[in-house]
């Protein structure tokens, strides 16, 4: 399969790993948008959150867990953090393999976004 994460997992594309357990792998971005941005992708290969399966719950779910368990490995647990899933387009998605992205270590901001992108698509 032709997918850039995929072959992060195969090891064929090397990256700076933060967390890995038999579910899910962490590893930081190539380009940080935080102190700290990591993403946090499945080892199985699912494309978009539309993709996720019943029995892909509880593998979501220990992703969003291992968001909590690497700000404690960094230390940025109690200052709190951002976690994001971009989905397709209007989402912003660019690599099609499930990813959270999880920035730390500066205040955030909200909303995340621009005012003048509140306007709808016509
Ligand atoms: P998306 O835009 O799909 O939500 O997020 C994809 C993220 O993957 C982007 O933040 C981008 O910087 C990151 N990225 C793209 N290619 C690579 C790569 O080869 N290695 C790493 N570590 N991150 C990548
Ligand atoms: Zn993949």
């Amino acid at each position: 399969m032709d997918c850039l994460f995929c072959k992060i997992l195969a090891g064929e594309i090397p990256a700076e790993v933060v967390y890995e357990d038999d579910q899910v792998l962490a590893f930081r971005d190539i380009n940080p948008q935080a102190p700290f941005h990591c993403l946090i992708i499945p080892r199985k290969h699912i494309a978009t959150l539309n993709d996720i399966a019943d029995e892909d719950q509880a593998l979501v779910g220990h992703m969003i867990q291992a968001a909590g368990t690497i700000a404690r490995q960094q230390g940025f647990e109690q200052d709190g953090y951002r976690t994001v899933f971009n989905c397709n387009t209007h989402g912003g998605q660019t690599v099609y393999h499930i990813h959270l992205h999880l920035l730390g270590g500066k205040p955030m901001g909200w909303p995340p976004y621009q005012d003048t992108l509140k306007t709808p698509v016509a």
